[in-house]
């Protein structure tokens, strides 16, 4: 075995060239309980063995391709620390736009309620139960080691939120919701993608949809009228190409008020759409 670095400017010295001095940085950090500030002015400073062994095994890992969310078991959403492991998508900025379009369309006394749908880590039904306190929050995951992921961060960060094992809508019964907010998979099947960076490590099933990548856009599109309140909104995440297909999906369903939200890249990032209420249906269908 290679020696084992004794001080942290030994450490930063072994990764350079691997990693990024920053990851390598939050590796020390990670592992001496140090401040980044600590960890550059003190560069003679000793590392114990165990330290040195775990700092060297994280730069092996993340040298390897591992992301670093998965390495250090978190990442943060929306200004909060969630838990992550391999058996979820790690949480992404764009993502948190959901969150600000839900927050502009509730009413001051609202009690909303709100289902997420896929929801991975829980980042979206947990930062929306925490956004909005009175809000009721659903999330279903098809993955019950993604669940469990999802309900410990739920636990951690004192969110209400009910959490249900199912595929897509099929195990939420007959409940109505003012809001119906996703993170599907929508990237195409052979996107070379997935073949890059830390999506290698990411489950396939958080990722792909289809040969078109609009398989599950398609069918949460298609269901969410029999779960959505009069005047209730959907909400989907997708991919940077698929704004005016999921707007056409949307409009097809009898969605009104149907856009699309720009995420801070300036993509076209979130679609979404309003169920319109009982009776104006008709006249909205044409609008
Ligand atoms: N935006 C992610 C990516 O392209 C994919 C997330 C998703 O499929 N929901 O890496």
């Amino acid at each position: 075995m290679a020696e084992l670095p004794a001080t942290l400017g030994e450490a930063l010295a072994a990764a350079r060239g691997r990693i990024p001095a920053g990851e390598a940085r939050m590796f020390l950090r990670e592992v001496t309980g140090c401040t980044a500030a600590q960890v550059a002015a003190y560069p003679e400073r000793g590392l114990a063995a165990e330290q040195a062994a775990r700092y060297v095994e994280l730069l092996d890992r993340r040298a390897a391709g591992e992301p670093v969310a998965y390495l250090l078991g978190e990442r943060e959403f929306y200004g909060r620390r969630f838990g992550v492991s391999p058996a979820v998508l790690i949480p992404r900025p764009e993502t948190e736009l959901i969150v600000d379009l839900v927050k502009a369309r509730i009413a001051p006394e609202a009690a909303p309620a709100i289902l997420d749908l896929g929801t991975g880590s829980g980042a979206l039904a947990v930062t929306l139960a925490l956004e909005i306190p009175a809000a009721w929050v659903t999330a279903v995951d098809l993955s019950p080691t993604a669940l469990a992921v999802a309900r410990g961060n739920a636990a951690a960060l004192g969110a209400q939120v009910s959490f249900v094992e199912s595929d897509w809508f099929a195990a939420v019964g007959a409940a109505r919701f003012d809001f119906i907010v996703s993170n599907p998979p929508y990237i195409v099947d052979d996107d070379p993608h997935l073949a890059e960076g830390d999506v290698r490590f990411e489950p396939r099933t958080a990722l792909a949809s289809g040969r078109s990548g609009l398989d599950d856009l398609t069918r949460i599109a298609a269901a969410a009228p029999a779960f959505l309140a009069p005047g209730g909104w959907l909400l989907m995440e997708h991919g940077y190409d698929q704004a005016a297909a999921v707007r056409v999906l949307l409009q097809a369903e009898g969605f009104v008020a149907v856009a699309s939200a720009r995420d801070l890249a300036g993509i076209e990032r979130v679609t979404l759409g309003r169920y319109p209420l009982r009776g104006v249906d008709a006249g909205a269908r044409q609008a």
